[in-house]
């Protein structure tokens, strides 16, 4: 089991860390502070080192019940020590975008009761899906683009909590957050990692956010397409805070 160090903090880039077990191409350590892709996130990348060699690692994925740090060059040997090292730039803008895209959310929910169906998050273009969202025309898409930008210069703080599962649910729907996603969370899964946005978004989400919406700037919305069964995929980019 490898402890992953992003659950509690979102902003930790370097860590140590001790080879577990490897393959050819991969690792798998005690702990990481690189994120795994999944929850429509992009896994981190960056380097390990043993202190005379430096690895790139291309990408991260839970694989076999396994969190495999995909390495481009020989494998290090179980029991060696390492040294991590993230891509922060990367990963600081998945942040950024991963953050935009709960409030980008919450307000299609308000205003539209639509529910998030989909989500890609990665620099330098994100993309969520919607349903049910038959039409976003241009006048919608600017009053969105307006309406989340005005909520994203409030520079509410975003917080994180563990709660058990069935008090995360309660919690979320006794404030009429969305919780359909939650279905798709394996029943094994005992307590949820609670993400709050001020009071505006509470979300059960394991990716990575920033700590206040002061730090995503603004969004700006590309083009859509409706990709079936009411499905509504809309792109976004961000713009740096001014
Ligand atoms: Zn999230």
């Amino acid at each position: 089991m490898t402890k992953l160090l992003h659950m509690s903090d979102n902003y930790l880039r370097e860590f140590d860390a001790s080879v577990i077990s490897s393959g050819e191409d991969y690792v798998v350590i005690d702990q990481t502070a690189f994120y795994p892709e999944g929850g429509g996130q992009s896994s981190d990348r960056g380097i390990l080192s043993d202190g005379t060699r430096i690895v790139n690692v291309k990408e991260v994925r839970k694989i076999d019940g396994e969190i495999r740090h995909k390495l481009d060059g020989p494998s290090f040997a179980a029991g060696t020590e390492l040294h991590g090292e993230l891509d922060w730039e990367f990963r600081y803008e998945c942040m950024r975008f991963h953050t935009a895209q709960h409030v980008l959310s919450r307000h299609l929910q308000l205003k539209y009761d639509v529910v998030t169906v989909g989500n890609n998050i990665k620099p330098v273009e994100s993309r969520a899906d919607y349903s049910p969202l038959d039409s976003f025309d241009d006048e919608m898409k600017r009053n969105v683009e307006a309406a989340v930008n005005l909520k994203l210069k409030e520079n509410l703080d975003v917080e994180i909590r563990f709660m058990p599962r069935g008090e995360a649910i309660d919690y979320l729907n006794a404030r009429g957050y969305q919780t359909r996603y939650l279905d798709m969370v394996p029943k094994s899964v005992k307590e949820f990692r609670v993400l709050t946005i001020g009071v505006y978004d509470a979300a059960s989400c394991a990716g990575t956010h920033v700590k206040n919406t002061s730090e995503v700037g603004g969004i700006q919305i590309g083009k859509s397409k409706n990709v079936g069964a009411g499905k509504r995929r809309i792109y976004f980019r961000l713009t740096n805070p001014t």
